[in-house]
């Protein structure tokens, strides 16, 4: 099929890599300039596994392309993804400015009959909102659909090649046939697409996350309680986890959620609950937990070393908001750095992929270590922020000479505390008593 995707940040390179992978023909559409002239050089701007081979093998073969031409794209498709960025407003509102003008654009671009899928996570009505302003641009016939996306960021690929299923907003069973057959080839594992109404489509995903949501906060109260009471969260978690209803996932006690979904699709769902006359009341607590949570490591750091760190270097391992993705938005070592450098504390931090974005955050206020066991040079105590796979099986002895106090952070709990406290450390997880010996 021919297929335009307009935005071509996170979710539309993907989304536009994954489709020219499965045969369709796709031109990228951004209106960033540097960014589709980078990756008409071959850059891919973001880090995502897979990625970059995935986008060079559709280029050469040319099923992909990259543009700013918006008219040209829409000309040529037939199917309009539309994925451009929806940040919160001042109200927690998704502004919709872009959406709509790409919706604008695309309504003037159009020569003949088009489907226009909103990619972008939107607000109840949207769907109908993009028609209304298609159809005040052209006298041409067009449907638009609902297509929430779920993809992680870090696991990106997989989960677009391979979704746990497909949503579909639409109520034109003539166009839902024609999405499930642009998703063929990636339900050949028997997941379901599941064709509902627009509005429901658009709430499924706003659901989704702020359900992701709640289990993160929840468990990070578990882990308030573990600490006061003596309990071990590891333990509560896998006694918990094992119960078929409650299930493993997102049962991981850390530094809060992060990232550019989870905070302001929590937002835009308490708002466009308000707007309806009704108070989300358990995503108000879930934001409240969230933000203080995101302070746990500091308030740890201050109750071992007291509130001025004037002299003291903390060392960070981690900087991106999850594993496998260079993004910082929102990310819960900003809120530490910040606190850290505000309390006088020296920062030296590594990521793997995060520090050209922690760069553009932090400029010179920081140091950046591109090799991990260089950031403990010297430091007072490490802070682990984010749970990247190099930092789960370091040399500790290294790692112990290399502090000049042997003290460790650990926010995402990926350390054994009995271990560390063996082997010298110091050590301070999220929801771990104390006292080794519960441990
Ligand atoms: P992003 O900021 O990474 O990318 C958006 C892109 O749109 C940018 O490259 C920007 O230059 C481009 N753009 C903006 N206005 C444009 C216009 N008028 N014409 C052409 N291009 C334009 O955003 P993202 O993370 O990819 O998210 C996009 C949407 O997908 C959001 O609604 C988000 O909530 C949703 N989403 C994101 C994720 C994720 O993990 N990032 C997952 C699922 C859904």
């Amino acid at each position: 099929m021919k297929i335009a995707v307009i935005g071509t940040g996170y979710v539309g390179l993907v989304v536009g890599a994954c489709l020219a992978e499965g045969g369709n023909d796709v031109i990228c559409v951004d209106n960033d300039k540097n960014k589709v002239d980078g990756l008409n050089r071959g850059e891919i701007p973001i880090y995502e596994p897979g990625l970059e081979t995935l986008v060079s093998r559709n280029t050469s073969e040319e099923r992909l392309r990259f543009t700013t031409d918006l008219d040209d794209a829409v000309r040529a498709s037939l199917i309009n993804f539309i994925a451009v960025g929806t940040p919160p407003g001042e109200d927690g509102s998704a502004d919709l400015k872009h959406v709509v003008a790409v919706a604008t654009a695309i309504g003037k671009a159009m020569n003949g009959y088009k489907i226009i899928v909103n990619k972008s996570t939107v607000p109840v009505g949207t769907a109908r909102k993009v028609a209304e302003v298609i159809s005040g641009q052209t006298e041409h016939p067009f449907d638009v659909v609902s297509n929430p996306e779920f993809l992680k960021e870090g696991a990106a690929l997989e989960d677009f090649m391979k979704p746990d299923r497909v949503v579909i907003g639409t109520n034109d069973p003539r166009v839902a046939e024609i999405m499930k057959e642009l998703y063929s080839p990636f339900l050949r594992t028997g997941k379901p697409v599941i064709v509902m109404d627009p509005e429901s489509a658009e709430l499924t995903k706003y659901a989704a996350n702020a359900m992701l949501a709640t289990r993160i906060s929840f468990m990070n109260e578990v882990a308030r309680i573990c600490e006061r009471v003596g309990a071990n969260v590891n333990r509560v978690r896998e006694g918990m986890g094992s119960d078929e209803r409650i299930g493993f996932s997102f049962l991981f006690p850390g530094t809060g959620y992060g990232g550019s979904c989870f905070p302001k699709d929590v937002k835009a769902l308490m708002k466009t609950s308000r707007d309806h006359g009704y108070d989300f009341r358990i995503l108000d607590s879930v934001e409240v937990v969230n933000e203080e949570q995101k302070h746990i490591l500091f308030d740890k750091i201050v109750a071992h070393y007291g509130p001025d760190l004037s002299g003291k270097t903390i060392a960070l391992w981690g900087l991106s908001f999850k594993p496998k993705t260079d993004d910082m938005r929102e990310a819960p070592s900003i809120v530490l750095i910040e606190k850290l450098l505000a309390a006088g504390a020296k920062v030296r931090a590594n990521d793997p992929e995060a520090i050209p974005n922690a760069k553009t955050i932090f400029g010179g206020r920081i140091e950046y270590c591109t090799k991990n066991y260089d950031a403990l040079k010297g430091a007072d105590a490490l802070a682990v922020v984010t749970e990247w796979g190099l930092y789960a099986r370091p040399d500790f002895d290294v790692m112990r000479k290399a502090l000049a106090q042997p003290v460790v952070f650990d926010g995402r709990n990926i350390y054994n505390p009995n271990k560390m406290r063996a082997m010298g450390f110091l050590y301070f997880g999220i929801g771990i008593p104390t006292d080794p010996t519960t441990s």
